[in-house]
């Protein structure tokens, strides 16, 4: 697991540019947590990650990995690092190869390799295409074997950037269930920028970015009461937490609590909640 800490961080694409991306950031998160990045386009999720990741340096303040500044090469090796397109991060045509193709990199011997491989394919679902072309993947399966690559890699880190933005449906929805397992078993801090609230409701933590300023830092639940700044971000309430609002008016769930199927389902079985036939009046 790792931590890592943005004290003071200044960044900017071109140097001495009036405007930087990022003024004296700082921001803190804690190993093994799972932080969602929020915020309108251009407010600087990507290059927050790509500070993270040592792709981008900052002309002022540090990046503290674990409690040590670390040199780019060493930041590459603690995060693994998934981007929106998946098509621009397949690199081998054939699906066990791509994920092989990480791993080869890190010099582990074909032995291992090969397990990871398999164990990685097996847990995104795709073991029975491990001989299949790439390319003949459909988006979601796609994005499915780049998470595969990621995990295979077994860093203590893992960087999303709007990993669904290209997926739609129930890829979608498959990829969120996964991610909701990988925080729950393995032992891996998560970073995960998205401009869907949706998505972002999952994490523990979250995280919103306007014009490269922090503005919001609290639990997800939080958020949602916080319906100016909801709007001010351009984000849209998902249907479910609309939902949620009126079971927490009604004292059915606590006010800062993000209502998921799950909860509902939960809800609909207690015994003297609803009886059979008779609605929940909300
Ligand atoms: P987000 O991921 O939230 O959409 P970005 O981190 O991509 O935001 O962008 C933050 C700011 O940096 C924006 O103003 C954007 O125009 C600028 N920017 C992003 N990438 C580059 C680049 N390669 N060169 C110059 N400016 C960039
Ligand atoms: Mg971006």
């Amino acid at each position: 697991m790792v931590s890592i800490e943005l004290n003071k961080v200044t960044f900017s694409y071109q140097d001495g540019a009036e405007e930087p991306v990022f003024a004296d950031f700082d921001l803190r998160i804690t190993a093994g947590e799972w932080v969602a990045i929020v915020g309108p386009s251009g407010s600087g999720k990507t290059t927050l990650l790509k500070l993270m990741k040592g792709l981008l340096q900052p002309q002022a303040g540090e990046i503290r990995i674990n409690g040590s500044v670390l040199a780019a090469r060493e930041l590459n090796h603690l995060a693994a690092c998934i981007f929106a397109n998946p098509e621009n991060q397949i690199v081998s045509p054939v699906v066990a190869e791509d994920v092989a193709f990480g791993l080869e990199n890190m010099g582990l011997t074909p032995e291992t390799i090969q397990i990871r491989v398999e164990e990685a394919l097996r847990y995104v679902d795709l073991y029975e295409r491990a001989a299949h072309f790439s390319h003949h993947l459909s988006g979601g399966e796609q994005q499915r074997l780049i998470l595969a690559g990621a995990l295979a890699q077994q860093k203590g880190c893992l960087l999303l950037d709007d990993p669904l933005c290209m997926v739609a449906g129930r890829s979608r929805a498959e990829i969120l269930n996964l991610l909701k397992d990988i925080q729950a078993r393995e032992s891996c801090t998560m970073v995960h920028s998205t401009h869907l609230l949706e998505e972002a409701l999952l994490a523990q933590r979250l995280v919103a970015l306007d014009n490269g300023v922090l503005v919001f830092d609290d639990s997800p639940g939080r958020l949602l009461q916080e319906k100016e700044l909801v709007n001010q971000l351009g984000l849209e309430v998902p249907a479910i937490a609309d939902l949620g609002e009126m079971l927490a008016r009604r004292g059915l769930v606590e006010p800062d609590e993000v209502v998921t199927l799950e909860h509902l389902l939960e809800l609909l079985t207690v015994p003297g909640c609803t009886q059979d036939n008779e609605k929940i009046e909300i």
